[in-house]
């Protein structure tokens, strides 16, 4: 009755872990199954091979429906060659239980002896179970080892109070957009966009709604943006929008659609508005040149916006 019960287990576990389908009920029939044959056999003074029947039956049929229902989840969070870590070794113990069903019901080597009996098959099932065992317990560190790494991936490349991608995805994403340029594949323009005054917003409203005003912004920017645009909060109240595979005059629109729609999309907090402007720098990437290079044109094409009066697009001379 443990066999079946320990399977049980082991499954619900790697169940929980990756979110999959739990089927419960058919959890609790097999545990039902477990006890009306251990109990009957016991109380009927049933043969070894009865015992050894049912519960390499039940153990073998948890174990395949295991790695079954897992297969997907495990295959979509962790990768194709992990899921397999996990699954192999779970098919590897039920192999092993389909054969000591298949020897006992057989006769074959030897005759059936309970498990803790010195007997040839018992070493071998042993040996095979420890191992398989042992890979299950690795593949399931590695498992929760692959999560932790995944999640502090994300965390890190995620802006706190925007969600937005922050400065070192950004940053990846530019280094990429430079190589692909430097091998000729395509074009690609950086926007640097800056909240006008907004420390007045601060001052004015405090740092909460300064904060709102902030993740209102950064969902303004994308709603104008094409899904291969990236927009990551680059600084406090700066934006870095990469724009891939364009040419200057549809960045140079793309930038003002930007700053328009920044411009009638006020902060609505309380039935009350609050305007909100952004200035923008931006030009065009040059093949060869590094991305502080094109960043630093932009800061400048930047600074004169703010120069010229805030609330415009500059494209770096
Ligand atoms: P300018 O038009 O010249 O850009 O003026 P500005 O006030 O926007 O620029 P300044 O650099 O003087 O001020 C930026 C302000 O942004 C100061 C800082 O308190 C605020 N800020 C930066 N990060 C955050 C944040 O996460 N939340 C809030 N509420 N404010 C922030
Ligand atoms: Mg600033
Ligand atoms: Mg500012």
């Amino acid at each position: 009755m443990l066999i079946p019960g320990i399977f049980i287990l082991l499954r619900l576990g790697i169940q929980i872990f990756l979110r999959s389908p739990r089927y419960d009920e058919e959890a609790l029939l097999v545990i039902l199954l477990a006890l009306v044959c251990g109990l009957g056999g016991y109380m009927g003074g049933a043969p070894l091979f009865w015992s050894v029947t049912y519960s390499s039956t039940l153990g073998a049929y948890l174990l395949f429906r295991t790695a079954h229902t897992i297969r997907v989840p495990a295959r979509n969070e962790l990768g194709v060659h992990e899921s397999r870590l996990l699954t192999w070794p779970l098919r590897i113990i039920g192999a092993v239980f389909v054969g000591r069903l298949i020897f006992t019901l057989t006769g074959g080597v030897g005759d059936a002896a309970p498990l803790f009996v010195d007997t040839p098959l018992n070493v071998s099932l042993l040996v095979v179970l420890m191992t398989a065992g042992l890979l299950t317990h690795l593949s399931l560190g590695l498992a929760v080892a692959m999560r932790l790494v995944q999640r502090l991936h994300r965390l890190s490349r995620q802006d706190a109070l925007t969600a937005l991608p922050n400065r070192r995805a950004g940053d990846e994403h530019l280094a990429r957009l430079q190589k692909r340029l430097n091998q000729g594949v395509g074009g690609y323009a950086a926007l640097l966009v800056d909240v006008d005054h907004f420390k007045r917003i601060n001052d004015e409203l405090g740092h909460p709604i300064g904060d709102r005003a902030l993740v209102h912004l950064g969902s303004c920017l994308q709603h104008e943006l094409r899904s291969v645009d990236l927009l990551a909060r680059y600084g406090g109240e700066e934006f870095l929008v990469l724009l891939p595979d364009i040419d200057a005059s549809d960045a140079e629109q793309l930038a003002e659609r930007v700053r328009q729609r920044v411009e009638s999309s006020p902060l609505r907090l309380g039935g009350r508005q609050y305007p909100l402007t952004v200035s923008i720098g931006w030009d065009v990437a040059r093949a060869g040149e590094s991305t502080p290079a094109l960043l630093a044109r932009a800061d400048a094409a930047l600074y004169k916006a703010k120069a010229d009066g805030r609330n415009r697009v500059c494209r770096s001379v």
